[in-house]
């Protein structure tokens, strides 16, 4: 397993690549590896024959009160990880080689990023689809691999493909839980004991929307409104939004009708965990 730290030979190295014919997948990162992420890496090992891991907190797709310093890092360990799944290429690069002195052209998808994390964190998406852009120019993958955890930043970048003909496949895959059903995530790390206990509370209200859909409920403000009494009966949690949207436009729907996800954001103490289900889905807790 390589590590590349510069575009130049990341660049040379994957066209190197397709020169011989091979398959590159991608899968993009922020490190702090977990089974979410090596879930997406067995299939790209599936899926190409050449796997390029990249890991970068990309301070672009921070607002200035978040967490970038904070981030969990730790790169032996993950090293390790990555090898262990069969990793051809992790792709490690500084702030400098990503935003060089003088950087300023950025990639924007309007409107399915006007909802949810969209309003809550603004410039998060500019900054995903900008890094996503950069990192597809850098590895030249010809699939990529992202988890439906972090949903409307999956439906994103299919968007930025589609709409700048980027000739790449993006693939999706299930959220991968703990045993209680907890969406894994790297900011998981920062929940104290009893702040652990209460982020269950996430993936349970899910579980209750998926029960009142499955009995027949439609309102989308039904739903919403027995998730949110749910979560609050738990302390630490400060629900930013529970949403029903269509799952192609990102707009909020009244009543479900077509193929539509809730999706959530509640801080649990200092972190701010997220999580979605599309109704009609399995959903494995
Ligand atoms: P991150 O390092 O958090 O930026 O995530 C990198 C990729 O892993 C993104 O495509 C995420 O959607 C995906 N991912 C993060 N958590 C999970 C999870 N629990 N299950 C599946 N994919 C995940």
């Amino acid at each position: 397993m390589k590590v590349i730290e510069t575009v130049r030979e990341m660049q040379a190295f994957s066209e190197s690549m397709r020169m011989e014919g091979k398959k590159i997948a991608l899968v993009p990162t922020m490190g702090y590896l977990h089974e979410g992420h090596l879930s997406l890496m067995r299939e790209g090992r599936k899926r190409g024959n050449c796997l390029i891991i990249s890991i970068y907190v990309n301070p672009t797709q921070f607002g200035p009160a978040e967490d970038l310093d904070k981030y969990p890092r730790d790169f032996e360990r993950d090293e390790a990880l990555a090898r262990n799944v069969g990793v051809d290429v992790i792709f490690y690069p500084s702030n400098e080689e990503m935003y060089p002195e003088h950087y300023q052209t950025y990639v924007n998808v309007e409107e399915v990023t006007d909802n949810l994390c969209g309003l809550s964190r603004p410039g998060h998406f500019r900054g995903v689809t900008t890094v996503c852009a950069k990192l597809f120019n850098m590895t030249k993958p010809n699939v990529t691999i992202f988890g439906q955890k972090d949903f409307q930043q999956l439906v994103t970048i299919k968007r930025m493909v589609t709409d700048l003909n980027m000739d790449l496949e993006v693939v999706g895959l299930p959220t991968v839980r703990e045993h209680d059903g907890l969406a894994m995530s790297s900011r998981n790390t920062y929940l104290k004991e009893d702040e652990r206990e209460s982020a269950l509370s996430l993936s349970r209200s899910l579980k209750l929307a998926k029960e009142l859909y499955d009995a027949g409920e439609r309102s989308a403000a039904e739903i919403i409104s027995k998730m949110t009494a749910f979560i609050e009966e738990h302390p630490h949690t400060d629900i930013d939004y529970i949403k029903i949207c269509d799952t192609t436009t990102m707009k909020d729907v009244q009543t479900i009708e077509r193929e539509s996800v809730v999706a959530l954001a509640v801080r649990v103490g200092l972190p701010r965990l997220i999580d979605n289900y599309v109704f009609g889905e399995p959903l494995n807790i």
